[in-house]
């Protein structure tokens, strides 16, 4: 019988081990020549339908790579929520606290795409912010059981900090994603980080400083780290991450191994999914270790086309 917590063996009566309490979006592209002027009505020659959304996102690399998990989201009452609910089936996720409202739309990024790979987005959250208080009563027990507990900003920030302060009463590892950047961020969310995980224009929003380099993200994760986070991470793309944590908190910069990036859409996701893996699932490796292994994960889910069609599976990993 596979010892519990074992990854890739879940039982059915196991806690899930990573929780995300966050949003999905359903992603609407269309595939165009060009970028339509205002007013002006243009045939596009391509359209598909993605599931996206960061915390849904995080939540399938988490499972994908063999973690036991939750999400707590609230999708609408309708076709594109029932589908949502599905793909989370679909790649073991418990769906026991995905809400579905008739108050509100799922949310839905539509999104045209020119030859030259510009876009035009529009985000409309819908369901995503009617996640409250109540609906994380409800999911306590699962939260408060868990080994790590993931959130962004896509739902209402009220909501991602209340399940922050929930997590970490109850002693869960509470990893932050600050994403999409808010430059009045809530002090209480660093002191509720046990990781704070940002890209490098987050980081810029959040302390107005130029990270363009790792040692300019250096200085900008020290004054993350100031702010009362226990860890900080800054993602930087081709070039890796930087950390560094009240225990070392000398900046460490930890590259990654050069790919050819076909689609880097969700990367920055699919490395949050799997350092949450890591967390919960080998709390023994070092920091810089877990750090190598989400590095390495997200550097596949960027050689091939999509956001979660291109985040890997355990099976793909070497052993
Ligand atoms: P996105 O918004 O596209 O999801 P992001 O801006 O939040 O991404 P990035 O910092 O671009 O996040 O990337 C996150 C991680 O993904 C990096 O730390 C790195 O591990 C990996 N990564 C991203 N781009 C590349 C690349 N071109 N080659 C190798 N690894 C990459």
């Amino acid at each position: 019988m596979a010892a519990s917590g074992e990854p890739g063996r879940p039982e059915e009566d196991e806690a899930a081990l990573v929780v995300v309490v966050g949003s999905c979006m359903t992603d609407l592209v269309s595939l165009t020549s060009r970028l339509p002027k205002t007013g002006e009505t243009i045939h596009g020659h391509k359209f598909f339908i993605g599931f996206g959304g960061k915390g849904a996102n995080q939540c399938v690399q988490a499972a994908r790579l063999g973690a036991k998990t939750s999400i707590v989201c609230k999708v609408g009452k309708d076709s594109f929520g029932n589908d949502y609910i599905e793909n989370f089936r679909q790649n073991g996720i418990s769906t026991e606290f995905t809400y579905q409202t008739e108050e509100a739309a799922t949310g839905a990024a539509s999104i045209i795409v020119n030859n030259e790979g510009q876009n035009i987005i529009v985000i409309v959250a819908g369901a995503n912010l009617l996640l409250n208080s109540e609906d994380l009563k409800k999911a306590a027990n699962v939260i408060s059981r868990a080994r790590v507990m993931i959130c962004q900003l896509e739902i209402s920030p009220a909501t991602s900090l209340e399940a922050l302060i929930m997590a970490r009463r109850s002693g869960v590892k509470t990893l932050f994603n600050p994403a999409p950047a808010m430059a009045d961020l809530d002090p209480k969310f660093y002191s509720l980080s046990s990781v704070f995980c940002c890209n490098e224009s987050e980081a810029e929003i959040l302390t107005d400083l130029v990270v363009g380099s790792p040692e300019e993200a250096g200085k900008a994760a020290l004054v993350l780290l100031e702010r009362g986070c226990q860890v900080v991470v800054i993602t930087l793309g081709a070039a890796g991450c930087v950390t560094l944590s009240q225990m070392e908190p000398v900046p460490k910069h930890i590259p990654t191994e050069a790919v050819k990036a076909v689609d880097t859409t969700g990367a920055g996701d699919s490395f949050v999914g799997a350092l949450a893996f890591y967390l919960a699932y080998y709390p023994n490796l070092s920091l810089e270790e877990m750090i190598k292994r989400a590095n390495f994960i997200a550097a596949i889910s960027v050689q091939s086309a999509g956001t979660q069609s291109s985040y890997p599976y355990k099976k793909d990993l070497p052993l």
